[in-house]
Formats: structure tokens, sequence, C-alpha cells
């Protein structure tokens, strides 16, 4: 199943069955292109609040079912989350099913949907949980192999974070490629949709995960996308996906000799881009410190304060093992760079004063 002679392997469909119509509409843009391997569709949806949208259930199985008798090529995913879901997707002939962020984070809940996959057979997609918990995702995907099924796939949908800049959920690419590294055997895919959150996004996200050497894509795609009744603002019309198709660079992977050498390079790459971002985040935080130096009449370097940063920061340091100068050295120099922005800060703040 996630073998494909098609490399990347692309899945795409509505975020949610809303109705017949846009369903059947869906799958007839898909399927008139043959890089799409597998059409995705919400049926049972997991709010994080109560009241909204929360999938059609079986009914939208029997229209799957429906098409796939005049579309015979086509095959489809769904998303379970309960055992009676599972029984469902096996009853209408849906061909693959993943399971979700909410549900692949909670041990007891995969030991049920496990217990339903126990020897069907059935090919399994497991997105990461929500939490960046590398043994979290390995754990559910570990209980998924031992029900047998010889169909296994991972889909890095990005990471709930309190801070997440720009992205609905982070992306944190070190994760997903220290799992290809742990588990080489596994198929690992990329869903743009729930890492962007935002459709402007999703061109770049599929790129770097091209770039990346992920296996494919889900991509969510629906008719009229501004009307969605879930995740509105990151769903793309099915032709505009298959615009994006037609730009994607895709670059095999097997020119390197070692594979371990590009993945843990790639990880490096992803970790420093982290510092720089937290080096932003620091320098911000320390304008906006100048300030409330200013409105107390404080200097902008007070020595006390200093000592005991470096003081806590280079007791954390030890812990971690971490060579002690080295550490010194660093944070003299972003301290250093902290008080220049802040009397920088000051200085300007007072030119727009007078
Ligand atoms: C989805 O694929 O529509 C979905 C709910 O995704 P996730 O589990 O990644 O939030
Ligand atoms: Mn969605």
């Amino acid at each position: 199943m996630f073998h494909t002679a098609n490399y990347p392997f692309i899945i795409a469909g509505p975020c949610s069955i809303e109705n017949r119509e846009q369903l059947r509409s869906v799958t007839e843009t898909l399927s008139s292109d043959p890089r799409i391997a597998m059409i995705r569709c919400g049926v049972w949806k997991p709010r994080s609040r109560p009241g909204g949208f929360e999938g059609l259930g079986e009914v939208a199985l029997q229209w799957i079912k429906e098409l796939k008798e005049e579309y015979p090529q086509v095959r489809f995913c769904c998303e379970v989350a309960q055992p009676q879901h599972v029984e469902q997707c096996l009853r209408y002939g849906i061909d693959a099913v993943w399971i979700g962020a909410r549900t692949s984070g909670d041990p007891f809940s995969m030991e049920e949907l496990c217990q339903a996959l126990q020897g069907t057979q059935l090919p399994v997609m497991v997105k990461n949980p929500t939490a960046p918990d590398i043994q979290l995702w390995i754990g559910a995907i570990e209980r998924v192999l031992a029900t047998g099924t010889s169909q296994v796939a991972a889909i890095h949908r990005g990471f709930f974070m309190r801070n997440n800049i720009g992205y609905r959920n982070n992306p944190l690419w070190e994760i997903p490629i220290e799992l290809q590294r742990l588990m080489p055997q596994l198929h690992v895919f990329c869903d743009p949709s729930h890492i962007g959150g935002n459709r402007e996004l999703i061109p770049q996200l599929m790129q770097t995960a091209m770039d990346l050497h992920f296996e494919g894509l889900m991509v969510e795609v629906h008719p009229q996308p501004a009307e969605a009744l879930t995740d509105a603002a990151q769903q793309i019309t099915p032709q505009h996906l298959i615009t994006l198709l037609d730009s994607l660079i895709v670059r095999r992977s097997d020119e390197v000799a070692d594979k371990d050498l590009t993945l843990l390079r790639q990880q490096i790459d992803q970790i420093d881009r982290q510092l720089i971002e937290s080096l932003r985040t620091r320098m911000e935080v320390s304008r906006k410190i100048a300030l409330v130096k200013q409105r107390n009449n404080m200097t902008v370097f007070q020595p006390k304060r200093w000592e005991l940063v470096l003081e806590k920061d280079l007791a954390l340091a030890q812990q971690m093992g971490l060579d002690n100068t080295f550490v010194k050295e660093l944070f003299e120099k972003i301290h250093g760079e902290s008080v220049r922005l802040q009397e920088e800060a000051l200085t300007g703040n007072k030119k727009e004063i007078q």
C-alpha cells in the first residue's frame, strides 16, 4: 500500500466529509491525477471544544462505499479513534486508516484501537501526538506494529506548543528526522496542513518536507476551502494542490552513502534554527525590559542580576554536562548584545520623546 512507484505518496482530501456533493467533487478532481495515491476524509472529528461539527459518521462511510463502486481504482482512508470506528471502516471497505494526534498520545486508547486492528492487515498511519515526545509517538507505532499489520506509516503533523511562531503546530523537524533514523523501515509522511494551519504556508511546507526526504504528504483539500466546517483556514482546492504538485521539486536521497549522516545533519540544521529563533525571542524580551528599567529609573546594566543569571545558567549547563568555559563565554556574548540592544532601545525612545 504505502510502497508506491509514485514517489512521493500523496494523500489528499477534505478535513471532514460535509455532504455527498463535496466528497464527489473532490474525488472527481483528485482521481484524475495519477500522482494522488489516496483520498483522506474525516468521518469522526475530534474537536477540542464541544458543540462544533463532529463529523457525519456512518452515512459518510456509505457515500465512500458508493463512490468506490464508481471509481474502483481510488483508495480512501479515514481517521479512527475508537474500536467501533475500526469495525465500521472494515465493514465499508475503507482501504487504510490513520490515528489522530489526540489519540496516538494516549496509550490506553492505543491499546483498545490495536485490539480492534489485531490481525486485520488494515494499513495504518500514526500521526504524532500533540506533545513533542518522540517516545510516545514510537510507542503508538510499536503498538500498531504488534497487531501484525505489515503496512504502517507515521505522519508528522507538528506539535502543539505555547509559543509557536507562525505555525499552528511547531514542525520541530528534528523529531520526525530522528524517528526516521531510529525506525529506518518506517514510511514517514508529512501533513503540511495541520503544521501550517494556514493555506499560505502549504507550498513552502510541502517543499521543506520533500527536501527533508519525507516519503509522502497528506494535504487537506476542499472545493470551497473558506466555507469548510472544520479547518477552513488551512484547506486548499484540489485544483490548487495539483498546481502545487506540478512545481514541487522532488530529489531522491540515495546519492548519499551514509543515510545516518544526512539525517543527523538535518537535525543539526533544525536545532540551529531553533537556537536562532530563541535568540530572537530573548532579544525581544530584553528590549521590553529596557523600557521597564527606564520607567523605574534604573541603569541598563545591573551587575547583581547579571551575576545571578550567570550563576543559574552555569549550574544548569554543568548539570547537563556542558563545558563551563564554553557556556560562560557564550552567555557573556549574549548578555553583551542584550545590554547593547537595551541601550539602543532607550536612546531611540528618548529621541522619540524629545
Ligand atoms: C485531521 O487530520 O483532520 C486531524 C484531526 O488531524 P490531527 O489529528 O493531526 O489534529
Ligand atoms: Mn483537519
